[in-house]
């Protein structure tokens, strides 16, 4: 009765550029930074992200020093 909570369970990645959510199993566009990878709808959001990662992935939210 609760099986079909894990049934469509996947692994969806965030890209970060757009905000869309990225099929890890599918992505074509992917790359590490920081040890970590990302996942992006298009090339697009890929080069964007080449391009300037920090805007990215640096979601400081001013609190420390
Ligand atoms: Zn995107």
């Amino acid at each position: 009765m609760f099986n079909h909570f894990f049934v469509e369970m996947k692994l969806m990645a965030k890209d970060p550029v757009c905000g869309m959510e990225v099929d890890e199993a599918t992505a074509k566009y992917k790359t590490e930074y920081m040890s970590k990878t990302y996942y992006f709808c298009a090339k697009g959001c890929l080069e964007a992200f080449k391009r300037d990662p920090e805007k990215y992935v640096s979601k400081k939210h001013g609190c420390c020093h």
